[in-house]
């Protein structure tokens, strides 16, 4: 290869699965590179561009390109109903199609890769016929799996040994084996598709994945070294992964109006009313429950979560995807409550410019499923946390916050589920929330929060671990093409 090979700038692929909670952060992530002279091109459905494209404009008018490139969606072709291109509006029966229609994207994507020629290929985990492509246009595929190194390495643990089936009821502790600490989880909090012997669509995928991820040139993790140091070594030195953290990739956007744009299809409006309402407010002093871009939440558990915040006698935002409850009613209200809470809580419906929230003086805790995401963004922003893990890696997620990082209480003991119902009452609510936001253990776990989001802010400052270790990726990458 000639020097004006060389010398061009690296160019990266991104394709991140077709749901928020993987969008986001990759957008974040192409981000960081193109800031540091990486030719970073997102490629994507079209129904998926709405939902960053003012914060790629937001990026422009900062003197950052991020390239755009869409693949068509064929929904209609597997039998989707229209517009059901987003994870969020997959329910449980629609699965498999959504499965085999993001399977169909390995052609087009393929063309793409062929005519634009990258030299790396950042592919979410879901789509592990990308491993395939990359290596037929000889190129690396680094994986995205939207989580931290613990939750890999947990899972890795759970899928090689499965402890699982030395336990003989559902509900009976075992623990993860190997890991550097004892983590213990019941078969409850696993998915089916990891513990049952009959195989589904998505257990074959999950097969596939796992496969694809091993044999892939590495990972890219959003996570920082000082905040699981023990996990990220296991997952490189014991599990000899290739691995890369180069987070929390949501600290480096500074711009509060990138902030604001994040994941959300509106156009920045001078300042979100929520923001207006915290500036009004006592520092460490508000709680913020949001439960991710998924979760979906029955309409008697969002009356529990109503009487279990107003009990609290904490100040509360709460965020309701309003859309997936009972049409358009407010059955899920206890009477009369919005009316005491006036002074006291906001709801919010559908969308929030949710790390602006955690990142005002006023917001101490934060009541969360455990996305990865969410997690981060809460430990960036030093908040403590009730966890509320729903579904996938959450549950893992929720063990690094309450024991190895302990700064927060589990809201009671749940199960993998695909429709919150009303397993938690208001009683576990108000009590978790009061533990989080007042009293000396609260205290305590702030001061812990509050150390590991200064460690965070390093992290990605220049010359931290996630800054140095995103350069080095950058050279290694430069590396393969010499
Ligand atoms: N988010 C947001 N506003 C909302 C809800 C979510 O900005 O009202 C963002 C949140 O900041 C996070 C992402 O959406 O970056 C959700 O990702 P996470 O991994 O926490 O959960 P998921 O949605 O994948 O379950």
């Amino acid at each position: 290869m000639g020097s004006t090979e060389t010398h061009r700038p690296l160019h990266i692929f991104f394709f991140p699965f077709m749901a928020q909670g993987h969008t986001i952060p990759v957008v974040d992530i192409a981000r960081q590179y193109a800031s540091r002279g990486v030719k970073a091109t997102i490629v994507t459905t079209p129904f998926n561009v709405p939902l960053f494209s003012k914060t790629i404009d937001k990026i422009k008018s900062l003197g950052i390109e991020i390239g755009v490139l869409t693949i068509k969606f064929p929904a209609k072709e597997v039998g989707l109903p229209e517009g059901c291109e987003s994870a969020h509006l997959v329910v449980p029966e629609m699965r498999q199609k959504f499965i085999k229609a993001s399977n169909m994207l390995e052609q087009p994507l393929e063309q793409l890769l062929q005519k634009h020629r990258p030299d790396c290929l950042v592919s979410d985990l879901f789509f592990p016929w990308s491993n395939d492509v990359a290596s037929r246009c000889g190129i690396p595929r680094l994986v995205f799996h939207g989580t931290c190194f613990f939750s890999l390495c947990a899972s890795e643990s759970v899928i090689s040994y499965e402890p699982y089936k030395k336990v003989s009821s559902d509900s009976e502790p075992f623990v993860i084996p190997t890991l550097p600490d004892e983590i213990k989880l019941t078969k409850k909090q696993l998915p089916d598709f990891v513990t049952s012997s009959v195989e589904t669509e998505f257990g074959k995928l999950f097969k596939a994945l796992k496969e694809a991820d091993r044999k892939s040139f590495g990972v890219i993790v959003n996570s920082f070294y000082e905040l699981e140091t023990a996990y990220a070594d296991h997952y490189r030195k014991v599990l000899g992964r290739k691995a890369w953290h180069i987070g929390p990739v949501s600290l480096c956007n500074k711009d509060a109006e990138e902030k604001a744009l994040r994941g959300s299809k509106e156009a920045f409006t001078d300042q979100h009313e929520s923001l207006k309402w915290l500036d009004s407010r006592q520092p460490n002093s508000v709680v913020y429950v949001c439960f991710g871009s998924v979760a979906n939440f029955s309409d008697s558990q969002l009356m529990e979560i109503a009487m279990g915040l107003e009990a609290s006698g904490q100040q509360f935002i709460w965020v309701v995807k309003k859309g997936m409850n009972s049409g358009g009613k407010e059955e899920w209200l206890p009477e009369g409550f919005e009316k005491r809470m006036q002074d006291k809580g906001l709801i919010i419906r559908d969308w929030a410019p949710q790390v602006l929230i955690l990142d005002h003086e006023a917001v101490g805790g934060f009541v969360t499923h455990c996305g990865w995401n969410s997690t981060l963004e809460g430990v960036a922003a030093g908040v403590t946390m009730v966890t509320w893990p729903v579904s996938a890696e959450q549950f893992y997620n929720e063990k690094l916050v309450t024991q190895i990082l302990k700064i927060g209480v589990a809201v009671g003991v749940q199960q993998w589920i695909r429709v919150v119902g009303d397993s938690i009452k208001k009683e576990a609510i108000e009590k978790a929330v009061r533990q989080i936001m007042v009293g000396e253990e609260a205290e305590e776990m702030r001061r812990r929060a509050k150390a590991l989001a200064e460690m965070a802010r390093i992290a990605v400052d220049e010359g931290g671990s996630s800054y140095s270790d995103l350069n080095a990726s950058i050279e290694e990458l430069k590396s393969l093409r010499l």
